[in-house]
């Protein structure tokens, strides 16, 4: 829903939040955890290069709001505040802006410099699923995988592809990623154990669940945009030889369980709202959706994304990141609301912040490949980097982030700040 906190015109007695490119105008809002002065974690919504301390804020007196939602914004993770569903989240967001914009009094002393805060996981994740939703991205794959067969299985276009993840190795960015060991099975030789080789990055969003449901019952189409609290980059690590090996029959287990970085801000979907477009289109000849997946909200996100990349001797010689992709969540295939509708259509409960990933987000441009697997195309066409080396997968020292951000059509950047993680070798 469109409203007043979507105002172009608005305009924060925060500063930074009205400079042009900022990720974090007064029209976003993200919600996310940082450290307090006692070592716990605190809610805070970021605002240009601020943090809104909204625990502080609520002490103050001079952010009001119903005694529930404020109990579940003094809490140390966002789990509760999910949970509370999209009236009490539409609650604070409007009493949030308000408070920060330019005619309310302002309030320095309930600021923190972003450039300063440790941010910690923004929920305690109790569930991660990982989809499979760009069909560029399992296309290449299929080419490159099974180059006798239809690149597509016969299910992908009839339901979202996903996999049950492993939570307990999520992670905020900036957690520097151990390459992980794993078997590894050479083409002609038996499987040896040692540090994976072909390590790669996937470019992904994620969201995160609010209001879930009850064992045995279902979301529906309608009720599905309503459950989503809101979306984060996702960078799904993985390691391509441990996953060649061991992923049939029952799919990726070690070649995915060891890190998935994601990004501090939970972008909510109230913030979204200007991006949502109908869809997902589909390509003449593909076979009608199942009813209980048709969309009937507009859900699919236009949101861009990019990934770079820097070496450690980049970093050393002051070299700039290198962009090696450029993407958009409007090319998913199945929308979060599909993948969640689906998700529960066996009445698999879902609770307040259980994540859910997209699946690498590939386009149809060679560009907007959302991998180094489909980048390089397996390592046959290695990427330049400007230091003079190339990189066919991930070395230690090699640095990815991924930023991205809907525009709006009065140019404002809904931003999410950025999903960074670092390899560091084997050990
Ligand atoms: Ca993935």
């Amino acid at each position: 829903m469109i409203d007043q906190t979507h105002d172009p015109k608005l305009r924060s007695w925060v500063e930074s939040a009205n400079q042009a490119g900022t990720d974090f105008p007064i029209q976003n809002l993200p919600f996310g955890v940082f450290r307090g002065a006692d070592g716990n974690g605190r809610i805070g919504v970021a605002i240009g290069d601020e943090i809104l301390d909204v625990p502080a804020a609520i002490e103050d007196g001079c952010l009001q709001l119903p005694g529930d939602t404020a109990c579940a914004l003094c809490a140390s993770s966002l789990n509760q505040f999910m949970g509370q569903g999209a009236a009490s989240w539409r609650a604070a967001r409007h009493s949030i802006s308000a408070l920060l914009a330019c005619d309310a009094p302002s309030h320095p002393d309930l600021l923190r410099a972003r450039a300063d805060a440790e941010m910690l996981m923004p929920a305690k994740i109790g569930d991660y699923t990982d989809f499979y939703a760009a069909r560029h991205h399992a296309t290449n794959v299929g080419k490159m995988f099974r180059p006798d067969g239809e690149p597509l299985l016969p299910n992908y276009l009839h339901l979202p592809v996903g996999y049950h993840g492993r939570a307990s190795s999520v992670v905020i960015s900036g957690t520097p990623i151990t390459r992980p060991h794993g078997q590894l099975k050479p083409d002609d030789s038996p499987p040896v154990f040692g540090p994976c080789r072909l390590l790669d990055h996937e470019l992904e969003f994620a969201a995160f669940i609010g209001e879930g449901n009850s064992m045995g019952s279902r979301i529906s189409m309608g009720d599905a945009a309503g459950r989503l609290f809101g979306v984060v980059i996702l960078n799904d690590w993985s390691a391509r030889d441990i996953q060649k090996w061991e992923y049939q029959p029952l799919g990726p287990f070690n070649a995915k369980n060891f890190a998935s970085t994601i990004s501090p801000w939970v972008v909510t979907m109230d913030a979204l709202a200007p991006s949502r477009r109908p869809g997902p289109e589909r390509e003449s000849g593909d076979p009608a959706v199942l009813e209980y997946l048709q969309p009937v909200t507009n859900d699919v996100l236009d949101v861009t994304c990019e990934a770079t990349i820097s070496s450690a001797a980049m970093r050393e010689e002051g070299i700039e990141p290198l962009r090696i992709s450029r993407g958009s969540l409007a090319d998913l295939t199945w929308t979060f609301t599909q993948m969640l509708a689906h998700h529960t259509s066996t009445g698999c409960p879902m609770h307040p912040g259980d994540m859910i990933g997209s699946g690498t987000i590939s386009g149809p441009g060679k560009d907007a490949r959302g991998c180094m697997l489909e980048l390089t195309w397996r390592g046959t066409e290695p990427i330049q980097l400007p230091d003079g080396t190339e990189r066919k997968f991930l070395l230690d020292g090699d640095e990815l982030a991924i930023s991205a951000w809907h525009e709006t059509e009065s140019g404002l950047r809904i931003g999410f700040g950025s999903c960074n993680g670092r390899i560091e070798p084997a050990r």
